[in-house]
């Protein structure tokens, strides 16, 4: 099998088994893309899915979100994780209301200066809400091509140039084909060709891969740091704290009392309370007491 029929035999298998998540298929806005692509980075699609859907029935575009108070926008994040990708979303969304006239800008130099978008969202949206050619490079894809063509796993850490330069070369030439392309490799890499256990058996383009054809040299090994346990991690008491915050009424505060009760280790809950409130996703009142940004 050539490149192209690789390309093929992938449109294919997309087109039988894609996810029917809500927004693909041109059924959301370019805006309502770009909120699913934030929402996925380090979350799971599967899980982002009921956010998504209340996120954008509540705030259908960049200037209703834009005037939401801060408060409903960090407790609408709920636990999909990093937090801050709530406010910088918001951020983004002044910037393409105030700036771009609620519209997102179409070049890839516009996009990468809205705040909290990367190399990443701003491809992923270039190919997938305006249909541009454009590789979209992220871990399922480094990792999918890295093994089709060069037989070997994709290291850890940002994407070297060697990388970027198979995804520019292996990118479709016609741009419609460019587009099935980065969804149904970015999609394998999701649903069959994952880290740790590939179901190479079922899938489409075996006879073409490289480092099946090798014996799947180093399986797995590619992690250049150990998966961050969870428990114990400040992460965990930083979600805590905005889980409590998120579950009062209103414009209500958590006494520092109460707030103490959350996690045992007062250095640790003190640290974690000092980071949300550098970061902007609470206020600490003079009292000590916490509530979520009233801005
Ligand atoms: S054959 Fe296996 S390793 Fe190769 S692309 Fe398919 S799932 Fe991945």
């Amino acid at each position: 099998m050539n490149d192209s029929d690789i390309a093929l035999r992938l449109a294919a298998w997309w087109e039988a088994n894609a996810r029917d998540l809500p927004w693909r298929f041109g059924r959301t806005t370019p805006w309502g893309v770009l909120v699913s692509e934030v929402m996925s980075q380090q979350t799971q699609m599967s899980r982002v899915v009921p956010y998504w859907q209340a996120w954008m029935e509540r705030w259908p575009d960049a200037r209703a979100l834009a005037t939401a108070p801060k408060s409903e926008v960090i407790t609408a994040w709920g636990r999909l994780g990093y937090p801050r990708r709530a406010l910088r979303l918001q951020e983004c969304a002044r910037v393409v209301s105030e700036k771009y006239d609620d519209e997102l800008p179409r070049t890839y130099e516009a996009l990468l200066e809205l705040p909290g978008i990367g190399d990443y969202t701003a491809s992923a949206v270039l190919s997938f809400a305006f249909g541009q050619r454009i590789a979209v490079i992220d871990t399922n894809i480094r990792r999918v091509l890295s093994r089709v063509f060069l037989g070997t796993e994709s290291r850890g850490g940002s994407a070297s140039a060697a990388e970027r330069a198979l995804a520019n070369r292996v990118l479709p030439e016609a741009v419609k084909r460019s587009v099935t392309w980065n969804q149904s490799v970015m999609e394998l890499g999701a649903v069959i060709c994952t880290a740790k256990s590939p179901l190479c058996e079922a899938c489409p383009i075996a006879e073409s891969c490289t480092f099946l054809k090798a014996g799947r040299p180093g399986l797995g090994e590619k992690r250049t740091r150990p998966r961050q346990r969870f428990q114990g991690t400040d992460r965990q008491v930083r979600g805590l704290v905005l889980a409590a915050l998120r579950e009062l009424p209103a414009g209500s505060s958590l006494t520092r009392t109460d707030a103490e009760k959350l996690w045992k280790d007062s250095v640790q809950l003190g640290a974690c309370i000092a980071s949300l409130d550098d970061d902007g996703l609470i206020e600490i009142m003079q009292d000590g007491a916490l509530r979520l940004p009233q801005g």
